[in-house]
């Protein structure tokens, strides 16, 4: 999605992982997970407690997106114990640019570095405020991952034009398809 910030284009794709439309899930089986990490130039030798992992943080980040509809006083009435106990389970470090800057990083291998990678990103997204405007479509039959570039932060819908033309799941093949 072109309005997704360059920082959280991971995140994007991580939480679209799963289709809800049609379906297809990136993260059904080992293969068709291993074959997500290749196609975003991650790849990495999964196992089946990767896949779990990574099934569950996309769950609990999911959850944590519908909330970001609500304003920020009642957004904290969700549960956080369930992602508390996967995120440590995937370890981050604080990392120093060249410019002083101190940047949470992933300090896993395989998959945790991937994982990481989408927490370290969360973490500094939730800092500046873009995390908040990561929506989920509250369509039951859509529940896509949209940026919310609205100048209020009011947008509601993943798109009409997306929602409508029901487009996104073709769009979202080509676009992820390995060269
Ligand atoms: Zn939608």
């Amino acid at each position: 999605m072109a309005d997704v910030p360059a920082p959280l284009t991971l995140v994007e794709s991580f939480l679209n992982s799963i289709d809800v439309e049609s379906g297809l899930d990136d993260l059904r089986d080992l293969a068709t997970f291993r074959r997500w990490l290749a196609d975003h130039d991650r790849p990495a030798p999964a196992d089946e407690a990767d896949l779990d992992l990574a099934r569950r943080l996309r769950a609990e980040l999911r959850a944590e997106t519908a909330t970001h509809h609500d304003p920020p006083e009642q957004a904290g009435h969700r549960s956080r114990d369930a992602l508390d106990a996967l995120s440590v389970r995937i370890p981050l470090a604080v990392r120093f640019a060249p410019d002083g800057a101190a940047v949470p990083a992933p300090a896993g291998t395989g998959v945790t570095a991937v994982l990481g990678e989408v927490l370290a990103a969360v973490a500094l997204a939730a800092h500046d405020g873009s995390w908040r405007r990561m929506k989920i479509c509250p369509a039951d039959d859509c529940r896509w991952v949209y940026y919310d570039a609205s100048r209020n932060s009011s947008r509601r819908w993943c798109s009409m034009r997306v929602c409508g033309n029901r487009n996104k799941t073709r769009t979202y093949r080509q676009r992820t398809a390995p060269a």
